[in-house]
Protein backbone atom coordinates (compact mmCIF):
# COMPACT_ATOMS: atom_id res chain seq x y z
CA UNK A 1 0.00 0.00 0.00
CA UNK A 2 1.43 3.54 -0.54
CA UNK A 3 -0.47 6.32 0.26
CA UNK A 4 0.02 10.40 0.21
CA UNK A 5 -2.56 11.45 2.99
CA UNK A 6 -2.96 15.48 3.75
CA UNK A 7 -3.79 16.21 7.13
CA UNK A 8 -7.91 18.25 7.09
CA UNK A 9 -6.64 20.25 10.81
CA UNK A 10 -2.81 20.76 10.02
CA UNK A 11 -2.35 20.98 6.37
CA UNK A 12 0.69 18.27 6.68
CA UNK A 13 1.30 15.84 3.98
CA UNK A 14 2.65 12.48 5.07
CA UNK A 15 3.67 9.71 2.61
CA UNK A 16 2.74 6.11 4.52
CA UNK A 17 4.13 3.15 2.07
CA UNK A 18 4.35 -0.20 4.00
CA UNK A 19 7.65 -1.51 2.63
CA UNK A 20 9.03 1.26 4.91
CA UNK A 21 9.48 0.13 8.17
CA UNK A 22 10.45 2.91 10.84
CA UNK A 23 13.15 1.18 12.95
CA UNK A 24 12.57 2.05 17.10
CA UNK A 25 15.54 4.74 18.27
CA UNK A 26 16.68 3.02 21.65
CA UNK A 27 16.35 5.61 24.78
CA UNK A 28 19.42 7.06 25.32
CA UNK A 29 20.65 5.61 29.11
CA UNK A 30 19.85 7.64 32.02
CA UNK A 31 22.40 10.00 33.26
CA UNK A 32 24.46 8.86 36.17
CA UNK A 33 23.50 12.07 38.11
CA UNK A 34 19.78 13.45 37.61
CA UNK A 35 20.32 17.20 36.42
CA UNK A 36 16.74 17.72 37.45
CA UNK A 37 17.03 16.01 41.05
CA UNK A 38 20.12 17.90 41.62
CA UNK A 39 19.00 21.17 40.49
CA UNK A 40 18.05 23.90 42.96
CA UNK A 41 16.80 27.21 42.29
CA UNK A 42 13.94 29.25 44.07
CA UNK A 43 10.75 27.49 42.06
CA UNK A 44 8.45 30.38 40.29
CA UNK A 45 5.53 28.22 41.06
CA UNK A 46 4.10 25.41 42.70
CA UNK A 47 0.99 23.24 43.01
CA UNK A 48 0.08 19.62 43.36
CA UNK A 49 3.95 18.62 44.31
CA UNK A 50 5.12 19.79 41.12
CA UNK A 51 7.92 22.80 41.04
CA UNK A 52 7.98 25.63 37.82
CA UNK A 53 11.85 26.18 37.09
CA UNK A 54 13.20 27.96 34.66
CA UNK A 55 15.27 26.23 32.45
CA UNK A 56 19.07 26.47 33.16
CA UNK A 57 20.15 27.21 29.18
CA UNK A 58 16.75 28.78 28.48
CA UNK A 59 15.96 28.64 24.62
CA UNK A 60 13.94 32.32 25.17
CA UNK A 61 15.19 34.78 27.58
CA UNK A 62 12.98 37.26 28.93
CA UNK A 63 15.09 40.15 28.78
CA UNK A 64 15.09 42.13 25.78
CA UNK A 65 12.98 44.24 23.49
CA UNK A 66 11.27 41.62 20.68
CA UNK A 67 11.06 44.82 18.03
CA UNK A 68 11.22 43.01 14.32
CA UNK A 69 14.86 44.43 12.74
CA UNK A 70 14.98 44.73 9.23
CA UNK A 71 18.63 44.07 7.75
CA UNK A 72 19.39 44.07 4.14
CA UNK A 73 16.22 42.72 3.35
CA UNK A 74 16.05 40.39 6.29
CA UNK A 75 14.07 40.32 9.53
CA UNK A 76 15.53 39.22 12.82
CA UNK A 77 14.25 40.11 16.30
CA UNK A 78 15.74 39.09 19.78
CA UNK A 79 14.36 35.66 21.01
CA UNK A 80 12.18 37.06 24.24
CA UNK A 81 10.16 34.68 26.00
CA UNK A 82 10.21 32.22 28.45
CA UNK A 83 11.15 28.82 29.00
CA UNK A 84 10.28 27.20 32.29
CA UNK A 85 10.55 23.23 33.73
CA UNK A 86 7.26 21.61 35.20
CA UNK A 87 8.30 18.67 37.13
CA UNK A 88 8.25 16.65 40.52
CA UNK A 89 9.47 13.27 41.77
CA UNK A 90 12.05 10.99 39.25
CA UNK A 91 9.68 8.60 39.82
CA UNK A 92 6.61 9.98 38.12
CA UNK A 93 4.42 12.65 37.08
CA UNK A 94 1.18 13.52 37.92
CA UNK A 95 0.06 14.72 33.72
CA UNK A 96 -3.15 16.38 35.18
CA UNK A 97 -1.26 18.22 37.59
CA UNK A 98 1.60 19.43 35.18
CA UNK A 99 -1.40 20.44 32.66
CA UNK A 100 -2.92 22.61 35.01
CA UNK A 101 0.10 24.19 36.67
CA UNK A 102 0.89 24.95 32.74
CA UNK A 103 -2.13 26.49 32.02
CA UNK A 104 -1.70 28.68 35.04
CA UNK A 105 1.79 29.46 34.14
CA UNK A 106 0.52 30.30 30.22
CA UNK A 107 -2.10 32.47 32.17
CA UNK A 108 0.58 34.24 34.27
CA UNK A 109 2.73 35.09 31.90
CA UNK A 110 0.45 36.49 29.48
CA UNK A 111 0.42 39.69 31.52
CA UNK A 112 3.47 40.63 29.74
CA UNK A 113 2.22 41.43 26.68
CA UNK A 114 5.18 41.34 24.86
CA UNK A 115 4.74 37.21 25.16
CA UNK A 116 1.59 35.77 22.39
CA UNK A 117 2.49 32.45 21.79
CA UNK A 118 2.81 29.59 24.10
CA UNK A 119 3.29 25.86 23.90
CA UNK A 120 3.70 22.64 26.53
CA UNK A 121 5.13 19.60 26.08
CA UNK A 122 6.83 16.68 27.62
CA UNK A 123 9.60 14.03 26.05
CA UNK A 124 8.77 10.66 28.05
CA UNK A 125 12.18 8.92 27.58
CA UNK A 126 12.30 5.10 30.25
CA UNK A 127 14.12 5.67 32.75
CA UNK A 128 14.72 9.13 32.73
CA UNK A 129 13.06 12.00 34.93
CA UNK A 130 9.53 13.06 33.53
CA UNK A 131 9.39 17.04 32.74
CA UNK A 132 7.21 19.19 30.85
CA UNK A 133 8.62 22.38 29.09
CA UNK A 134 6.98 25.38 28.66
CA UNK A 135 8.21 28.16 25.92
CA UNK A 136 6.60 31.71 25.47
CA UNK A 137 7.38 33.06 22.43
CA UNK A 138 6.77 36.69 21.13
CA UNK A 139 4.54 36.34 18.29
CA UNK A 140 1.30 33.73 17.88
CA UNK A 141 2.08 30.15 17.24
CA UNK A 142 -0.14 29.44 14.10
CA UNK A 143 -3.16 27.43 15.75
CA UNK A 144 -5.02 24.65 13.84
CA UNK A 145 -7.81 24.50 11.71
CA UNK A 146 -10.98 23.54 12.90
CA UNK A 147 -11.36 20.03 13.85
CA UNK A 148 -14.44 19.38 11.90
CA UNK A 149 -12.47 16.16 10.69
CA UNK A 150 -13.25 14.90 14.41
CA UNK A 151 -16.89 15.36 14.07
CA UNK A 152 -16.81 13.13 10.61
CA UNK A 153 -14.95 10.92 12.35
CA UNK A 154 -17.33 10.60 14.75
CA UNK A 155 -20.14 10.90 12.55
CA UNK A 156 -18.54 7.70 10.16
CA UNK A 157 -18.06 6.04 14.00
CA UNK A 158 -14.80 4.82 13.09
CA UNK A 159 -11.29 5.51 14.10
CA UNK A 160 -11.87 5.61 17.77
CA UNK A 161 -9.04 4.14 19.80
CA UNK A 162 -10.64 4.89 23.21
CA UNK A 163 -13.59 6.96 25.02
CA UNK A 164 -13.32 8.74 28.55
CA UNK A 165 -15.30 11.36 30.16
CA UNK A 166 -16.02 13.32 27.10
CA UNK A 167 -13.09 12.76 25.69
CA UNK A 168 -11.21 10.66 22.86
CA UNK A 169 -8.40 8.97 21.57
CA UNK A 170 -7.92 8.97 18.16
CA UNK A 171 -4.82 8.43 15.25
CA UNK A 172 -3.77 11.12 13.25
CA UNK A 173 -5.72 10.90 10.08
CA UNK A 174 -1.85 11.60 8.48
CA UNK A 175 0.47 11.04 11.19
CA UNK A 176 4.09 11.89 10.76
CA UNK A 177 5.66 8.67 13.31
CA UNK A 178 3.65 5.69 13.24
CA UNK A 179 0.97 5.32 16.09
CA UNK A 180 0.39 9.27 16.57
CA UNK A 181 -2.57 9.70 18.67
CA UNK A 182 -4.40 12.53 19.38
CA UNK A 183 -6.38 13.16 22.81
CA UNK A 184 -9.16 15.46 22.19
CA UNK A 185 -12.76 16.56 23.38
CA UNK A 186 -15.58 14.27 22.01
CA UNK A 187 -17.09 18.05 21.58
CA UNK A 188 -16.65 22.06 21.43
CA UNK A 189 -14.26 23.73 19.79
CA UNK A 190 -12.00 25.03 23.34
CA UNK A 191 -8.80 25.99 22.86
CA UNK A 192 -6.32 25.04 25.73
CA UNK A 193 -6.25 27.81 28.24
CA UNK A 194 -10.17 27.72 27.60
CA UNK A 195 -11.16 24.60 30.21
CA UNK A 196 -9.58 22.33 32.70
CA UNK A 197 -7.24 19.93 30.80
CA UNK A 198 -7.99 17.13 33.82
CA UNK A 199 -10.20 14.60 31.74
CA UNK A 200 -7.78 14.93 28.77
CA UNK A 201 -5.02 14.14 31.65
CA UNK A 202 -7.06 11.10 32.71
CA UNK A 203 -7.08 9.58 29.21
CA UNK A 204 -3.67 9.53 28.49
CA UNK A 205 -2.91 7.87 32.09
CA UNK A 206 -4.85 5.38 30.74
CA UNK A 207 -3.86 5.13 27.38
CA UNK A 208 0.12 5.86 28.01
CA UNK A 209 1.11 2.80 29.55
CA UNK A 210 -0.57 0.30 26.48
CA UNK A 211 1.13 2.73 23.93
CA UNK A 212 4.59 2.11 25.46
CA UNK A 213 4.24 -1.20 25.93
CA UNK A 214 3.43 -1.60 22.56
CA UNK A 215 6.51 0.34 20.99
CA UNK A 216 8.56 -0.33 22.87
CA UNK A 217 10.76 1.50 25.38
CA UNK A 218 11.53 4.27 23.17
CA UNK A 219 10.45 8.16 23.91
CA UNK A 220 6.89 9.53 23.70
CA UNK A 221 6.68 12.85 23.02
CA UNK A 222 3.83 14.70 24.73
CA UNK A 223 3.23 17.64 22.54
CA UNK A 224 -0.10 20.50 23.39
CA UNK A 225 -1.46 21.24 20.14
CA UNK A 226 -3.56 24.55 19.88
CA UNK A 227 -6.56 24.47 17.97
CA UNK A 228 -10.73 24.39 17.99
CA UNK A 229 -10.33 22.48 20.15
CA UNK A 230 -6.60 22.23 21.25
CA UNK A 231 -5.57 18.29 21.61
CA UNK A 232 -2.88 16.93 23.36
CA UNK A 233 -0.77 14.54 20.40
CA UNK A 234 1.30 11.45 21.38
CA UNK A 235 4.59 10.93 19.14
CA UNK A 236 6.66 7.83 19.72
CA UNK A 237 10.22 8.67 18.61
CA UNK A 238 9.76 5.81 15.49
CA UNK A 239 10.85 8.25 12.89
CA UNK A 240 12.48 6.79 9.92
CA UNK A 241 15.69 8.49 8.69
CA UNK A 242 14.76 8.89 5.45
CA UNK A 243 16.67 11.27 2.07
CA UNK A 244 13.16 12.04 1.33
CA UNK A 245 12.21 13.57 4.19
CA UNK A 246 15.23 15.62 4.50
CA UNK A 247 14.50 16.75 0.83
CA UNK A 248 10.84 17.60 0.60
CA UNK A 249 9.59 17.81 4.34
CA UNK A 250 7.42 14.55 3.67
CA UNK A 251 7.49 12.21 6.91
CA UNK A 252 7.70 8.94 5.06
CA UNK A 253 6.74 5.39 7.02
CA UNK A 254 5.19 2.21 7.13
CA UNK A 255 2.20 2.42 9.19
CA UNK A 256 -0.83 3.70 7.94
CA UNK A 257 -3.36 4.89 11.04
CA UNK A 258 -5.66 2.14 10.52
CA UNK A 259 -2.76 -0.55 10.97
CA UNK A 260 -1.89 1.30 13.71
CA UNK A 261 -5.47 1.04 14.97
CA UNK A 262 -5.39 -2.50 15.20
CA UNK A 263 -2.39 -3.17 16.39
CA UNK A 264 -2.83 -1.08 19.66
CA UNK A 265 -6.57 -2.55 19.61
CA UNK A 266 -4.92 -6.26 20.24
CA UNK A 267 -3.32 -4.79 23.47
ZN1 LIG B 1 15.55 12.95 38.86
Amino acid sequence: MRELRTCPVTGRTVLINEGWWAAPTPPPPPPDLCPLCHFSHPPIATAEGLRVLPHPNPALGIEGNPRPIQEAGQVRMEAVGAHELIFGDHAGINHGAALRLGRQRIQDLRRDKRLRGFRLACRLIPGHHPVWQLWAFPFELRPSAPASWRDHQLEAGKNVLHRGEGTLAMPAWAPRVPFELWLLRDQGRAGFEAEDPSNIAELLTKILPALQQRVGAVPIDLVVEEGEPWRLELLPALKGDSLLEAATGIPVHGTSPEAALQFLRQS
